[in-house]
């Protein structure tokens, strides 16, 4: 890596960070200025799209399944909670194959975009009466009404981002005033995050390029026009075939792939646990 190749912060534009780690090759370092964790290099278009390409969607992690479903119907509580009537509009930007989507539809109506063209087809073909409103490509060239939605949702869907600012400048734009965005990350700021560092299970350079704490978070939504409003933590309903898959990404020399691959498939897999590590973050925020 050069100095050269060392881009601005994500949330502040300094270039000035404290090296934490290298992970699989990425620098990770935490900006001096803001504190915001990141990847301190911005990985080049042929890795984005070897990572968002036609398998990405295809691992089976965001298949259907009951850890899923009590994701989607905290997430759909969350939203309530927050004040948000039924029946609103909802712009889900990284809808994915649209589990939200799915989940929430008896809700709110539902709009959705996504960078990978396959997902969206997918999503497509499940819930055809939405068809017309899910669309592929970068969200900011989506035929999306200006100042129309009661709310954007962004699930998992920020520590991916190479410039979230501009990602919820454009969220901003959408929203009619007073608007919300919920949104969901891991949580930097967790004690198991701490703890485990370099090997936190949401260290997964290029594809997380930001690690928001709760105040980094809260700062991101404040340079782009938002009030927060309500913030919580929890942990993660997860099926086992997922977690070994992730155990073994971090710690490759714990189990054979074979073995991960085996609990996976059987009816072992979808196992269904609860890991109280409280380093997912959910923020919702309104606009001002
Ligand atoms: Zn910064």
């Amino acid at each position: 890596m050069s100095v050269d190749s060392i881009i601005g912060c994500r949330l502040c534009g300094a270039r000035d960070y404290a090296r934490l780690y290298d992970v699989r090759g990425w620098p990770i370092g935490r900006c001096r200025k803001c504190g915001l964790e990141q990847v301190m290099v911005s990985p080049d278009a042929q890795v984005l799209d070897d990572i968002y390409g036609e398998s990405y969607f295809a691992k089976g992690k965001y298949r259907q399944d009951v850890a899923g479903q009590r994701e989607q119907e905290r997430r759909i509580a969350f939203m309530r909670a927050s004040g948000l009537p039924g029946g609103s509009r909802v712009l889900d930007l990284g809808m994915a194959t649209g589990e939200f989507l799915g989940a929430a539809r008896e809700h709110f109506e539902l709009w959705g975009v996504d960078v990978a063209e396959s997902a969206v087809e997918h999503a497509r073909a499940l819930y055809p009466e939405r068809a017309a409103q899910l669309f592929a490509g970068m969200a900011q060239d989506a035929p999306l009404p200006a100042e129309y939605f009661d709310a954007v949702v962004m699930w998992d869907v920020v520590e991916h981002l190479d410039d979230p600012v501009s990602t919820l400048n454009f969220a901003v734009s959408r929203l009619r005033a007073g608007g919300w965005i919920f949104l969901s990350t891991p949580n930097a700021g967790a004690w198991i995050a701490s703890l485990m560092g370099a090997r936190w299970h949401f260290m997964t350079p290029p594809e997380h390029l930001v690690y928001f704490d709760r105040r980094s978070l809260q700062d991101l939504c404040v340079r782009c026009g938002f009030a927060p409003q309500r913030w919580m933590t929890r942990g993660k309903w997860v099926n086992l075939g997922f977690m070994l898959h992730k155990l073994r990404r971090v710690m490759p020399g714990l189990m054979p792939a074979s073995l991960q691959a085996r609990v996976a498939e059987s009816r072992f897999g979808s196992w269904c646990l609860y890991a109280p590590t409280g380093d997912i973050q959910y923020l919702a925020a309104q606009r001002q």
